[in-house]
């Protein structure tokens, strides 16, 4: 199912990031392509939701708990949806009674997300010139949180309903353009899994009240992270797609040749149109038609850009098949996929040499992993030439090394000591080998590998969801800091961690 979504997702914003990134547009066509920016996100918006609720159902609630000032938090919440209120001239108020240092542990990204749809709510119904306010009192061992409006209030017939899913009231005067009947069912879902209760009352004409009650588990306030001001919350709204970047020109280097393996049509088309013209490009339609094309080329591609799901043969059936040829295994493959995390698949990829990108992706990160791809091949070619392999480097051999080297290093990566030096170590051979071997297989250098593991396990980490915290995730990886982990991992695959957390 997410895979059915988020193909066109990708074409949506994908193709629109592009064309507004165009200097020639008229006004008018700029107007309307933002216009359909904002509502592509607004889709995507909706795509999530309706996948959080089927993943809450199916698998529970996994609550990512972090010290928490709360008062921060909602500041920066109720900052958010401020330009939204001003422009309508409606008073957004955040009435705090606890001590404003007071600390829980929360998880801040579902708290986000129900106060988003209890605000967004609020603020949809309210008239112009009103005030909106969140109200926050603490309670025994509660945190009491109160979303009041003006607006027209909810019929007492709708009142036991407005929590089912996709249950909109059917009255004239709370039909709200574009509802889905989707955000206060995720909400209370939310809620109860948090093992709070959320509720609402309500007088018509005098407005609606939401209250939500959530169990307070106390932290120390030293261990809180401070939320920074200004950053954006993740989960209200959702970056854009990057206009892609103009790509370097290259000048002497050889044209690069790129086999496209997919079925979709507009995505073949997207493709095209965002891939670097230098590129020579072949597309074919699945992974059958690739294997063909490959037996007949005269030249084979540099590298494979395929996507998984095809019919006749999928991205990992290729994938399969390529690595059962002692001629096309060299061959870098990227696969585009829609899941990540939950695909052990991926996992095993050889370093330096294959690598996957997730829907839905910017010109930039497919360039950048493009970019990537080829320059390794590039150095993994360089030294084959230099240094022929010997008789037991089977191919297949060194795929299950570099998978032991990997593992080998997952263990220790936490530690920012850790170095090649320890690596050959571990693995039972000198750095000599190991330098060689690495550079020949995966096109990386001493120093480079150790940061390509830690990138790689930080990418692991953040996709699979269990860390929602980059500061975490860099210290998991022995990387010094949030930023510096931030910044490499925009060199590597295009793109910020913040939009994978
Ligand atoms: P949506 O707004 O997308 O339809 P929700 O689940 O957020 O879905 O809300 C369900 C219904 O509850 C809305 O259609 C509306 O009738 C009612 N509702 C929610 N919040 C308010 C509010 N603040 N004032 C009046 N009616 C509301």
């Amino acid at each position: 199912m997410s895979h059915e979504l988020r193909t066109p997702l990708t074409l949506l914003l994908g193709p629109i990031a592009y064309a507004l990134n165009d200097t020639g547009l008229s006004r008018q066509s700029k107007k309307l392509l933002e216009a359909a920016r904002r509502n592509s996100l607004h889709l995507q918006q909706l795509v999530n939701e309706i996948l959080d609720i089927s993943k809450l159902r199916a698998t529970g609630l996994d609550l990512q708990e972090q010290p928490t000032v709360l008062f921060d938090f909602l500041e920066e919440t109720l900052s958010a949806f401020q330009a939204l209120a001003e422009s309508r001239s409606i008073l957004l108020q955040l009435e705090y009674l606890p001590d404003p240092a007071w600390t829980l542990a929360l998880d801040r990204q579902k708290l986000l997300k129900i106060l988003g749809n209890l605000l967004s709510n609020a603020l949809k119904y309210a008239p112009n010139d009103s005030t909106v306010a969140l109200q926050v009192e603490k309670q025994a061992g509660d945190a009491m949180f109160r979303v009041q409006d003006e607006g027209p209030g909810i019929h007492p017939d709708d009142l036991p309903y407005i929590f089912d899913l996709y249950y909109q009231s059917k009255r004239p005067e709370n039909k709200a353009e574009g509802g889905t009947g989707i955000g206060l069912a995720l909400a209370r879902e939310l809620v109860q899994a948090m093992g709070g209760s959320l509720w609402a009352e309500s007088k018509p004409g005098k407005g609606s009240v939401f209250f939500l009650r959530l169990p307070a588990q106390e932290r120390s306030s030293e261990h809180a992270e401070r939320i920074a001001r200004g950053s954006r919350p993740a989960g209200v709204f959702y970056s854009p797609v990057e206009p892609p970047t103009a790509p370097e020109p290259a000048i002497s280097a050889p044209v690069a040749r790129l086999l496209v393996v997919e079925d979709n049509t507009d995505l073949q088309t997207f493709l095209r149109a965002i891939l670097p013209s230098e590129y020579h490009l072949t597309v074919v339609d699945n992974g059958r038609a690739a294997l063909e094309y490959l037996s007949g080329a005269e030249r084979l591609p540099d590298l494979i850009l395929t996507d998984v799901m095809m019919p006749e043969m999928d991205g990992f059936q290729l994938l399969e098949a390529l690595r059962q040829s002692e001629a096309w295994r060299p061959i870098p493959v990227i696969l585009l996929t829609a899941l990540a995390g939950a695909d052990d698949r991926l996992r095993a990829f050889r370093i330096g040499v294959d690598d996957y990108i997730t829907k839905p992706f910017s010109a930039e990160e497919l360039t950048v992993r493009i970019e990537n791809a080829l320059r390794n091949l590039a150095a993994r070619r360089e030294w084959m030439e230099t240094e022929p392999a010997e008789p037991e480097e089977t191919a297949e051999n060194i795929d299950i090394w570099l998978q032991q080297l990997r593992e080998t290093a997952r263990l220790n990566l936490g530690n920012p000591q850790f170095n090649v030096n320890d690596l050959a170590e571990r693995m039972g051979i000198s750095r000599r080998t190991l330098y060689r071997q690495i550079r020949l297989r995966a096109g990386l250098s001493a120093n480079q590998i150790i940061q390509e593991l830690r990138l790689l396990q930080a990418r692991e980490l953040i996709e699979t969801g269990q860390y929602r915290n980059l500061r975490l995730v860099a210290e998991a990886v022995g990387l010094r800091s949030a930023n510096y982990l931030s910044r490499l991992y925009r060199e590597r695959f295009g793109k910020s961690p913040a939009d994978d957390l």
